[in-house]
């Protein structure tokens, strides 16, 4: 009889193969589809995430990551160029937005990663 020995990834293997969308487990499947719905299973080895709830960490995780790249820009911009004002206020959100819809995606990823391989019960499980 052949044991099967495989180890689970560490966390932060699951988190980083989550931050790019891939599956925490077998690093191949997707993880999330419709933008931001977790998969019910990975379609590769077939790791069940429907149940995993991130809940408000990647929005929390995003706004922190989005604010410290924003403002320290505009603060920099503002002390070195000095442009009108219409400029700030048509390339800051603008920015913001477009980072915002970058990076939700990729912390939903990491969070659903890092709960998968604490082995996290999820909320929807009795
Ligand atoms: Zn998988």
């Amino acid at each position: 009889m052949i044991a099967t020995t495989a180890r689970p990834p560490s966390k932060l293997a699951a988190s980083l193969r989550g931050l790019i969308g891939c599956c925490p487990n077998c690093g191949r499947g997707r993880l999330l589809r419709n933008y931001l719905k977790p998969v019910d299973h990975c379609s590769i080895c077939g790791e069940a995430f429907g149940h995993l709830r991130a809940d408000d960490a990647p929005p929390w995780m995003t706004i922190l990551i989005v604010g410290h790249i924003v403002i320290p820009a505009l603060l920099a911009v503002e002390q070195t160029y000095e442009p009108p004002t219409w400029v700030h206020m048509a390339v800051w959100p603008l920015l913001s937005l477009l980072l915002t819809l970058a990076l939700l995606p990729r912390c939903k990823g990491f969070i659903l990663g890092l709960l998968w391989s604490t082995g996290a019960p999820g909320s929807e499980r009795g």
